[in-house]
Order: structure tokens, then sequence, then C-alpha cells
């Protein structure tokens, strides 16, 4: 099996995407990924998903994916971008990863199988992520499971405070006890921070309302 076919494999890319060329570096650790797709595509507008024409494409850029062995794996692409009559010019959705994010979406999920496990100081030491992208990655994660739960009830929430950078930062964690899941992080340990202020995550708060006090 060729490299590019093995590397679309486990990317898993859907057409009309495909591996164009792999390269590996073997000095500086790294496998890039390049990927490409087919002349034929059919693009759909990011905002109504209505089928649109192509408008260009926005300069390639990098994602970070699992490492292959030890070696740090770097997926590129050039994003294409749709005109809507509605909507105007947009860059079309990816497969891989979630948009304005810098790893795909199997490497983000291997950092939050990492963070049920061990604390965030670790994760990023574990991982070479800096405070920001680890808390970004868990923002995006969170993001996702509401929008999978909209107002699902959760009858018993726990709120943790993690201390890291030596004890100078905080971030405040809301979980789901009875089904150890991540259901909110901010960063810092204020009242404001459980969303119950009006932050403007509605989700949030919602499923809060139904919380006894006593819960917290
Ligand atoms: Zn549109």
């Amino acid at each position: 099996m060729q490299d590019r076919q093995l590397y679309e494999q486990i990317l898993g890319i859907p057409s009309p995407w495909f591996v164009e060329r792999v390269e590996l570096k073997l000095e500086e650790g790294e496998v890039h990924v390049h990927l490409g797709h087919h002349e034929q595509a059919v693009w759909r507008c990011a905002e109504c998903d209505r089928e649109c024409s192509l408008y260009d494409h926005a300069p390639s850029r990098s994602w970070r994916h699992l490492d292959t062995c030890q070696y740090r794996t770097l997926v590129h692409a050039a994003t294409p971008r749709t005109e809507c009559p509605k909507h105007g010019v947009h860059a079309v959705r990816l497969p891989w990863a979630e948009p304005h994010s810098r790893f795909t979406l199997l490497f983000e999920r291997l950092a939050i199988d990492w963070l049920l496990a061990a604390s965030q100081t670790a994760v990023a030491g574990g991982l070479g992520l800096s405070w920001d992208e680890v808390h970004g990655i868990m923002q995006r994660a969170v993001a996702r499971g509401l929008k999978r739960r909209e107002a699902e009830a959760i009858p018993r929430i726990g709120v943790d405070e993690k201390a890291f950078c030596k004890g100078h930062r905080y971030a405040t964690l809301v979980t789901d006890l009875d089904q150890s899941r991540v259901l909110y992080v901010a960063e810092d340990r204020k009242q404001a921070s459980l969303g119950l202020e009006g932050t403007g995550d509605a989700a949030l708060e919602l499923q809060i309302r139904g919380v006894s006090p006593q819960a917290l």
C-alpha cells in the first residue's frame, strides 16, 4: 500500500478530498500530509448548506493531527471558498476540523480523552500544547456537546476548580457527575464562571436552573 492510500485510510478523509502527497521530514521529526480535492467537487455554503459555485481557495494552512508513531503529523490543505447568493463568500466546512481550529477533530478527541484522566498542565506538556490551545480544545468540545444535548436535564453537576501555572491561574470546570463529562469551562474562579450571571451561555444556564442549589 502506498503512503498516500495509507494516510487516506488513517485520516478517514471522504471524497472529494484525497491525499496528494506525504512528506517525511526526518530531522524535524514530522510527517506532512498534503490534501487536494477533485475538480468536479460539489461545495456547499457553510451558512445555509446551499450548493454553491467555487469562488477561490484560501491560502494553504495546516492542522495538527495525531502523531504517526513518534512523528508530529500535520495535515495541509487550501480551503475552498464558495460564493453564496445570500451569504456571500465563505470558507466551506471541512470534514476533518472545526472552523478556526488548528487541530484535526481526531487530535482534539485525543486531547479531551487525556484531559479526562490528567491535569491540564500534564496534557499541555505531554502533547506540546500551550494553555490557550488546551483551553480552545476544551471550549470547542463543550460547544459540540452542548449542541448535541440542547436542553437535556443534568440531574447532578459538580463544580471543580483547577489551578495551573503554579497556582497563579485558575479554571472552573462544571461536570456531569453521573456521566463523567465536562459541561463547561471558564478561565477564572468567579461566580460568573458558572454561567449564573448572564455570561451568555444560555444552554448552560437552562441546565443549571433545573439543578437544586445543594447540588452546587
Ligand atoms: Zn448561504
